[in-house]
């Protein structure tokens, strides 16, 4: 099973409109998804648990949402113009191009042993601003996104009541021109990050970044069912950028092995001081207190919500056996980013009065719950879709409904069936 779930979870999310290959009808782009009508749910749920974990239970982290093409400079300040790079080789004989931490000294394609000299592509994708010729300039799409979060730091400053030490927070696409897009969603050339960049005095950074290194593995503890699979990988000092004292990612095991999932980083003052160099602009912030004036340093947590959302994708995954003998697959998923909170199903569509009452519950839920309703083939066919795409409860309406008012609320993880009063649906599904 562990060998193929990646297939299954890529055919899964086809057949049941979670992800699709974009562009499909043209042969699709590698490294290009889009998210189908139950994807698009469970994202938007994904984000909103970042956001609300991140931003809305803290005083102390404010949100922000910036665009996609910023200045050019901000990427020569940043240094991704002359360092945002892929360092690629080539096997001699099948001509296929490999990150050279992947090949082990064999080609995963065609076993061949000979490669080129690795080369080095930059990753930002090149754009133009302005329409007229002379006026053009040369832009860049965000290589990452929390470039923007340094950008109005000092927006934020002066136009909130933040006082150091606290968070700037973001959700937001960024693009890079990989040289090897792999593995379904979790390497792609257009892919969404959250990123909190947590600003303190430079004798705290050892408390912050211990801090946030904890939280964000509670974090994910909370979406993951299979703890065993999150671990911390701690990268080598000879290995570590010249401005940071540490780095640790959170890793999830997958199919192929521990990959990373965030980054906890310790930046310093790099980024502030190289806008403030760049920019000619002071990004020092004064104390109020005791009148202070220094430069900002920060911890950060970079994560992908792609990526995390395969992840969850890998981590619900379930083929289970039925007592009848079938199969049946279900994706026990974090009831938080479940693209339904409920599935309503009238059980039979040619009864008016069954009906009518089904869709009186469906409007009554829906009020404050995402559900969705199916009155569609017999009602086992019913269970198993809502399964796949992981609903916790399918509510059925049935002949007994009209006599007292209950329905039967059957559970997705233990199959059990109970009956339950239609005015207290609300609290049973939640
Ligand atoms: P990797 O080593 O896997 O290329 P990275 O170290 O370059 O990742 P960061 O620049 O730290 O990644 O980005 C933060 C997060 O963004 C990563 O932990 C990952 O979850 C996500 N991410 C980075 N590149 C991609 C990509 N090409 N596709 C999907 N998600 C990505």
């Amino acid at each position: 099973m562990k060998e193929d779930l990646l297939q299954k979870v890529t055919a899964l999310s086809k057949r049941r409109g979670i992800i699709y290959p974009n562009s499909e009808i043209y042969g699709g782009i590698a490294g290009f998804y889009d998210y189908g009508p139950v994807g698009v749910e469970m994202k938007n749920n994904l984000k909103r648990y970042w956001w609300k974990y991140m931003v809305d239970k803290r005083e102390n982290v404010v949100g922000i949402d910036g665009t996609i093409i910023t200045h050019p400079k901000v990427w020569e300040a940043s240094g991704h113009l002359s360092g945002f790079s892929d360092v690629v080789v080539e096997c001699k004989k099948c001509h296929q191009r490999f990150r050279p931490e992947d090949i082990n000294g064999k080609c995963p394609n065609c076993g061949g042993t000979e490669f080129t000299d690795s080369r080095k592509y930059n990753l930002l994708f090149k754009t133009e601003v302005g329409v007229l010729e002379g006026e053009k300039i040369d832009a860049y799409l965000r290589g990452e996104a929390c470039q923007n979060i340094y950008l109005d730091f000092k927006n934020v400053v002066d136009s909130t009541r933040q006082q150091i030490p606290f968070g700037i927070a973001q959700i937001g696409k960024a693009f890079r021109n990989e040289v090897t897009p792999n593995r379904f969603t979790f390497r792609t050339r257009e892919f969404e990050q959250w990123d909190m960049q947590f600003f303190v005095h430079p004798t705290e950074m050892d408390k912050w970044f211990e801090y946030w290194k904890e939280e964000r593995m509670k974090f994910y503890k909370g979406l993951y069912r299979k703890h065993d699979n999150l671990r911390f990988y701690e990268h080598p000092k000879d290995k570590l950028v010249f401005y940071a004292k540490k780095a640790f990612d959170i890793e999830y095991m997958t199919p192929w092995g521990w990959a990373e999932n965030e980054g906890i980083h310790w930046r310093g003052d790099y980024d502030l001081t190289q806008h403030g160099k760049f920019s000619g602009k002071d990004l020092s912030y004064t104390d109020l207190k005791t009148n202070e004036k220094y430069i900002p340093h920060i911890v950060e947590t970079s994560g992908g919500v792609d990526r995390t959302f395969l992840f969850l994708l890998l981590d619900s995954y379930e083929e289970e056996k039925l007592e009848n003998g079938d199969m049946r697959v279900v994706l026990k998923i974090n009831k938080d980013i479940a693209a339904y909170k409920a599935a309503v199903f009238p059980l039979v569509s040619n009864k008016e009065e069954i009906v009518s009452k089904a869709r009186d519950i469906f409007n009554l839920l829906s009020e404050n719950n995402k559900v969705v309703w199916d009155n569609r083939g017999n009602i086992g066919k019913r269970y198993r879709y809502q399964d796949e795409i992981g609903t916790p409860y399918c509510i059925t309406i049935d002949y007994e409904t009209l006599e007292n008012d209950t329905v039967t609320v059957r559970d997705r993880d233990s199959m059990k069936q109970e009956r339950v009063k239609i005015e207290d649906l609300n609290s049973a599904i939640n």
